[in-house]
């Protein structure tokens, strides 16, 4: 017999038990009280309808605290990413290194002059901070950071090339995912697309000829991100392209994308365009991510010709996307890596990618003998982040043979401090390669904890 409804306990009796003070005390009385409420009226529906509940204090007091955990915990949570993409984006894509831990944690809790010239007590500017460095790193003229790549993209054609016309070869019309197309962006900014050449093949003169039958304000080239051509494909060099554009008297806006400050053919890699390189090569405006192969804090980085910057600058979105204090501590410190030439050991990214793959099956072998299940296997790791299309670095892998592998998978998400692998062959596969150091005894105690617990 189910007990009476009456004689489930009032929010003013469990609010005098000293186990309702300490929720109190941990969650503070608003929330407590509607926890309480909530939990009783779950316990009325049930004995409503026919289910067995318990009434006691104590039941009803644990419910409450179960309910009032999931309130606090935050929803963005850490994870553990052994699925060997190493800029994943749904995964937050870089991971910081810890002097740019370091420099938020020093600059985040107090005032910092973001604004404010110290020499002459009066207002100062905030993209001051970064831009020497990266004006030093690269010898662009000037730089500007924004809140990422794609406020980057809409903010120079918003204010070069509004109601005016942005030729883009058709090759590089291209969709980035997470709703970032090229023809979007462009109709967003007000500018017209003028797209020329075809799907394969774009040949300079497809951009002269428009240039000369309709005029433009700006040449748009784009990284083609994510996706690769092959075959029978051409499109000018851009330097070729710069050269043109000059010779209108219109700026050419290069968006490589991850964009790289480093040469990564030296990590066994195929060549992703630098950002030095496009510098190099006369385009007037660079833009790129902060947190694909940069390595740092999500940004939109501009560098280029100071009177076009002087411009961008001036547009009312660029108030719209500016960087925060914390992406610019972030940012800073990251960028003094490659000054400094160290970004190899100190940005996990590049730390990463250097890895050999004998060291990771050395890491994979004593997963292994930890747990004493598995098999290490060679396997391919990416880089993702829309670099490098198609690009994988060799790497060895621990492969768990499960009799569900997406019922693993699903089991591994789920933990408090979720790990996140992939499914090749039926096999779980987990890679060291994104696996921080630090986090391999986590990793271990929830493996450990699912081949005990599951006939798995
Ligand atoms: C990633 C990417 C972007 C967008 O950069 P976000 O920093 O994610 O906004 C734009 N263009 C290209 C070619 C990209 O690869």
């Amino acid at each position: 017999m189910n007990p009476d409804p009456r004689q489930i306990p009032s929010v003013d009796q469990l609010l005098h038990l000293p186990a309702t003070a300490w929720l109190v005390e941990s969650f503070g009385r608003t929330m407590t009280l509607k926890a309480l409420r909530e939990t009783l009226n779950t316990l009325r529906n049930n004995l409503l309808h026919g289910k067995v509940v318990d009434l006691t204090p104590e039941s009803i007091l644990t419910q409450t605290q179960n309910l009032l955990n999931t309130w606090f915990t935050p929803s963005l949570k850490p994870v553990i990413n052994a699925t060997g993409v190493i800029l994943h984006t749904n995964l937050g894509r870089a991971p910081l290194s810890p002097s740019a831990l370091q420099a938020i944690s020093q600059i985040a809790p107090g005032y910092c002059n973001l604004e404010f010239d110290l020499e002459t007590g009066r207002r100062g500017s905030r993209n001051l901070h970064a831009t020497q460095l990266l004006t030093q790193l690269t010898g662009a003229e000037d730089a500007l950071v924004v809140n990422n790549n794609a406020a980057a993209v809409l903010l120079v054609l918003s204010a070069l090339a509004a109601r005016r016309n942005v030729i883009v070869a058709r090759s590089q019309l291209i969709e980035i995912g997470g709703g970032f197309r090229i023809p979007e962006i462009l109709r967003q900014s007000r500018a017209r697309l003028l797209e020329v050449g075809t799907t394969n093949r774009t040949r300079l003169e497809d951009f002269e000829k428009a240039l000369h039958e309709s005029g433009a304000a700006l040449i748009l080239r784009a990284h083609h991100s994510n996706f690769r051509i092959i075959g029978f494909t051409e499109e000018p060099s851009l330097n070729d392209l710069a050269n043109l554009a000059h010779r209108y008297q219109i700026p050419l806006l290069d968006d490589l994308g991850s964009g790289t400050l480093v040469d990564t053919v030296k990590y066994g890699l195929a060549h992703e365009p630098m950002v030095q390189e496009s510098l190099a090569a006369n385009a007037d405006l660079v833009c790129f991510s902060g947190d694909k192969l940069l390595g740092g804090p999500q940004a939109g980085i501009i560098l280029g010709r100071k009177d076009l910057l002087e411009k961008i600058k001036r547009h009312p979105l660029a108030r719209a996307v500016r960087a925060d204090k914390i992406t610019l501590a972030a940012l800073s410190a990251t960028l003094l890596h490659y000054l400094k030439g160290d970004w190899e050991q100190a940005i996990p990214v590049w730390r990463m990618i250097a890895q050999s793959a004998e060291t990771i099956k050395i890491r994979a072998s004593r997963w292994q003998d930890t747990l004493q299940v598995g098999n290490v296997i060679p396997s391919l790791s990416t880089v993702g982040g829309g670099s490098l299309p198609g690009e994988t670095l060799p790497t060895f892998v621990l492969a768990l043979e499960v009799k569900s592998p997406s019922q693993t998978l699903k089991w591994l998400r789920t933990r408090p401090h979720p790990i996140i692998a992939r499914i090749e062959n039926d096999q779980v596969l987990l890679d060291p390669r994104t696996v921080l150091e630090e986090q391999e005894d986590l990793l271990l105690n929830e493996l450990r904890h699912l081949l005990t617990q599951k006939a798995h």
